[in-house]
């Protein structure tokens, strides 16, 4: 079996009156697909970079162009996508397991699938490295960015980021220094445990008091046996993400994190993720909420002592 260590770029549409909702809400339009083909042993095969020429964002997205680079002449050079997905499939072989950084790879990828009326989708058969980063290094449950980790684990950047290619290569280079023997093994405990992202939307406006409205992204199921759980209450972090402690009676506490990311003008998409709760992480939501408790309660006095004071002047 071969691993494929796969990196996309996508654009995305220029408002929300552009976006494409049928079949699938199209978050993501794929312009570039680039991976890394490894053994089994994550011994170096191959790569490969395709261009890709989009049918629906035909229009370079403002923010997609300045991180990318990718322009609309590049757009219109690339092949299409089902000649592209072909291609890259014969050259993934017959038996493959995928490696993303992050989940957006892979749910961007599904959708341009399901776009073009493709069967095969991926299910959760896939590894996200940044998870095993995350545990191996120590780092918080954030998403941390792929430079930030190459960072940390001193791996010189020489090349342009977020290109699809130099992204794939820099993830493959990110993997050899962690001990992935472990982290396979420690994967299928870590995604039981449900440590993906339940959930993705595009939404307007997504300030975090809106995002907590909107019931696609507030309402939870216990990931493991997706039963009811017992919602505490939202701590921002700030406008646009927050966090949340959510128990299923038989699997336990999980932290929830939201995250919004602006993809154009008042568009958002938001990440859920959801983690199995450390001591950690409860005991830091406790000590927030109690924070806020006594803050709540030190307006309340100064507020009752002005009014006292009103009350003197009268
Ligand atoms: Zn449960």
């Amino acid at each position: 079996m071969n691993y494929i260590i796969l990196d996309l770029e996508w654009n995305q549409a220029l408002s929300n009156a552009e976006l494409v909702r049928s079949p699938v809400v199209l978050y993501g339009e794929i312009i570039q697909i680039g991976a890394v083909k490894t053994d089994e042993n994550f011994n170096f095969i191959d790569k490969i970079k395709i261009n890709v020429r989009p049918k629906y964002y035909t229009k370079m997205n403002p923010f997609v162009q300045k991180i990318t680079g990718i322009t609309e002449t590049d757009l219109t050079a690339g092949e299409t996508f089902p000649k592209a997905a072909e291609r890259f499939f014969g050259w993934c072989g017959e038996e493959y397991r995928f490696i993303t950084w992050g989940f957006d790879d892979i749910d961007v990828f599904n959708d341009n699938l399901r776009l073009y009326g493709e069967e095969k989708v991926f299910g959760r058969d896939y590894i996200n490295l940044q998870l095993i980063f995350n545990r191996q290094t120590n780092s918080e449950h954030l998403q941390c960015a792929l430079s930030a980790a190459a960072e940390k684990l001193e791996i010189p950047i020489e090349v342009q980021v977020h290109d699809a290619a130099n992204d794939a290569f820099l993830t493959y280079e990110v993997l050899k220094k962690l001990d992935m023997i472990k982290g396979i093994t420690d994967y299928s405990e870590m995604s039981a445990a449900a440590a993906v992202p339940v959930a993705k939307d595009y939404i307007e406006n997504a300030d975090a008091a809106n995002m907590i409205r909107d019931r696609r992204i507030a309402d939870m199921k216990c990931p493991v046996c997706e039963g009811e759980v017992k919602i505490r209450e939202w701590i921002f972090g700030n406008s646009k993400s927050c966090r949340n402690l959510i128990e299923c009676k038989e699997h336990g506490v999980f932290l929830v994190k939201l995250k919004a990311l602006r993809v154009s003008d008042n568009n958002y998409t938001v990440t859920r993720s959801v983690y199995t709760a450390s001591e950690e992480d409860i005991s830091s939501y406790e000590k927030k909420l109690r924070k806020r408790a006594q803050a709540a309660e030190r307006r309340k006095k100064e507020k009752a002592v002005k009014n006292n004071d009103k009350d003197d002047n009268v």
